[in-house]
């Protein structure tokens, strides 16, 4: 009878395209071979199993996150050798005086410089304050004659560094 051939036709193409679709997919290839493996069967499954490999993309995050760790690596190599961190987020060597960037490394040791004093003299200011705070304090002492103006001066020397 043609049914059962038919059936079985189709029983038939439904397997030929999943492992055609399947071995296509596993080869990287975002490509749907169902169809292909449904109609034609073995041939399709052997034009599938000799396409080449292809897992460009893969291949390609594997190498974009190689090539990141490598240049992290050279980035703290030419530190250790005396190269200098650019503003930019680049490392170079010493031997280089402007970064790709174009800041120089003059201009960005002047700037880290700057900012090194800012942070100082505002270091030194919440120090002062706080010399100041105990001073009053021990003012305060001396008023409520907890401690002998000889302690108090004491103290103030201490404090104010003379
Ligand atoms: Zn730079």
């Amino acid at each position: 009878m043609w049914f059962g051939w038919l059936v079985g036709f189709i029983i038939q193409g439904v397997i030929w395209g999943f492992a055609t679709d399947a071995v296509v997919n596993n080869k990287g290839y975002d490509e749907n071979w169902f169809w292909w493996g449904f109609f034609f069967g073995f041939i399709a499954l052997i034009v599938a199993l000799t396409k080449p490999e292809c897992h460009s993309s893969y291949d390609y995050q594997a190498s974009s996150l190689l090539s990141q760790v490598a240049q992290e690596e050279s980035g703290k190599r030419m530190l250790r050798n005396d190269g200098w961190n650019c503003q930019c987020g680049r490392v170079n060597p010493s031997y280089t005086g402007t970064c790709a960037c174009g800041r120089s490394k003059d201009m960005v040791n002047e700037q880290k410089k700057k900012v090194e004093e800012e942070k100082k003299s505002q270091e030194k200011l919440v120090e002062d304050n706080l010399k100041l705070d105990n001073l009053k304090k021990m003012k305060e002492l001396l008023d409520a004659g907890a401690i002998t103006q000889e302690e108090y001066d004491i103290k103030k020397k201490q404090l104010l560094d003379i």
